[in-house]
């Protein structure tokens, strides 16, 4: 077995050191795709062109070294990430990933979507994010508490709630934020509850934010789905990922007709036809970690998951899957990228050639953040609003954000992606403008 820093664990064996991963020879992967996409939106934004280059390099990136006690005595080294691409429209924000493929070019890519989709919907914010290359699910409760607070303490020379405020991305929750801020409070000699959002709601979190983002997914869809005569009642619906995003679109989508017939996530695919029962699936879910061995369905390959008709796609899970490989036999009319980065710019295309709609990241699952806004705006006023009133501005910021960008879409003749980035590239250059260069 390696260690994490991978180290062999047999004594009097030749320690073999693995590099950190930033050292790695490697492509440049989803960087490289968000670059490819910055680039095509550059013959759109006029003047402000002259200040893209801001957009290619991340304003700050911290590598930290995390090392725990492990339970059985050892100590163990974990590679930490927060990357701050954007500050001009506000402090840096974004979510924090514990995921064991990690890496900074990843952290660097989701910052920067983190820049565009927040500059999307207009929430004052520029773009960050955090992650920790572990497996979660190899460590004991203890381990990933010490992973935490270790992590916490040694980015906390750069976030803060008017500096960089973290919030849950993949394989992280609400207890996890509570550990954050808690750290950061102890750190600071007092309770700052606004340093993170998606914390649980008696800690300063906001009601409707576990849910927030697969309800923006739902929303945006249903919007998409009137401009191209789409009835969501019978549609059938393909989720891959069916956690906090994946697992809350498709309860929406089920719940206003749609036919869930097909899920798949890192235990397996499952397929019914008729539809699967969600609600039977979510409890399994919650009671097994995925969705493999659901009852109520039949096991599908997971290509085949890829090729299943449907009129509904949606990725919720990582960056890279709908790739060149397979965005030919995708049969749906419309793609909703819960995830962040789904979709390769080759598969960008393929998709487009087919005239499949695609509904990029950067609006399509920005509910979150939505409601991290909230929740942030809640801490400072220490006052907390209804669960009715947050899920209403959230739907009526995610509708009105989505009009002008398909306006925009329609102006210029551009994908649903483009046009996104270019509402969002216009504001954040017009700021960084308007601030100008110090010194
Ligand atoms: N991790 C989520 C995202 O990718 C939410 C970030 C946040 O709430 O700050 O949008």
């Amino acid at each position: 077995m390696l260690h994490p820093t991978g180290t062999p664990d047999t004594p009097g064996t030749p320690t073999v050191h693995q590099l950190p991963s930033y050292l790695q020879a490697d492509k440049l992967g989803p960087w490289g795709n968000y670059l490819q996409q910055v680039d095509r939106v550059t013959p759109y934004l006029g003047h402000l062109a002259r200040w893209v280059e801001t957009l290619k390099r991340p304003k700050r990136s911290l590598i930290v070294d995390v090392p725990i006690h492990m339970d059985d005595g050892t100590i163990a080294h974990f590679e930490g990430y927060r990357v701050q691409h954007n500050t001009s429209r506000g402090p840096g924000k974004g979510g924090v990933r514990f995921h064991q493929d990690v890496t900074l070019s990843e952290v660097m890519a989701l910052s920067a979507w983190m820049s565009i989709k927040n500059a999307a919907v207009n929430v004052p914010y520029g773009g960050a994010k955090g992650g920790i290359r572990v497996d979660p699910k190899k460590l004991s409760q203890g381990e990933l508490e010490r992973l935490t607070r270790r992590y916490t303490s040694e980015i906390g020379i750069i976030i803060g709630p008017t500096k960089d405020i973290p919030a849950p991305d993949v394989n992280t929750n609400e207890q996890i934020m509570a550990w954050m801020m808690d750290t950061y409070s102890m750190n600071e000699g007092a309770t700052a509850t606004g340093v993170v959002t998606g914390k649980p709601v008696d800690l300063g979190g906001s009601l409707g934010r576990r849910e927030a983002t697969g309800r923006g997914v739902f929303t945006v869809g249903v919007e998409a789905a009137h401009h191209i005569g789409l009835k969501i009642e019978g549609a059938r619906v393909a989720v891959q990922g069916f956690g906090n995003v994946g697992g809350i679109a498709g309860k929406l989508f089920a719940e206003a007709g749609a036919h869930v017939v097909a899920v798949q996530d890192h235990t397996g695919s499952i397929y019914r036809e008729g539809g699967l029962d969600v609600p039977a699936l979510l409890a399994h879910v919650k009671e097994t970690g995925g969705v493999g061995g659901f009852a109520g369905a039949d096991r599908l390959d997971n290509d085949a998951f890829w090729g299943v008709d449907c009129e509904i796609l949606i990725p919720a899970a990582l960056e890279g899957q709908i790739t060149g490989a397979n965005a030919g036999r995708i049969k749906a009319r419309m793609v909703i990228e819960g995830a962040n980065g789904p979709t390769t710019t080759e598969a960008d295309d393929i998709l487009h050639d087919k005239g499949v709609l695609v509904l990029p990241d950067v609006i399509a699952n920005a509910g979150g953040v939505t409601v991290s806004y909230f929740e942030w705006v809640q801490d400072f006023s220490s006052f907390f609003w209804s669960e009715d009133e947050i899920n209403a501005r959230l739907v009526r910021i995610m509708k009105e954000a989505f009009a002008g960008v398909w306006q925009v879409a329609q102006e210029h003749k551009v994908t649903v992606r483009t046009a996104t980035f270019i509402v969002a590239c216009k504001r954040i250059l017009h700021a960084r403008e308007m601030r100008g260069l110090y010194p």
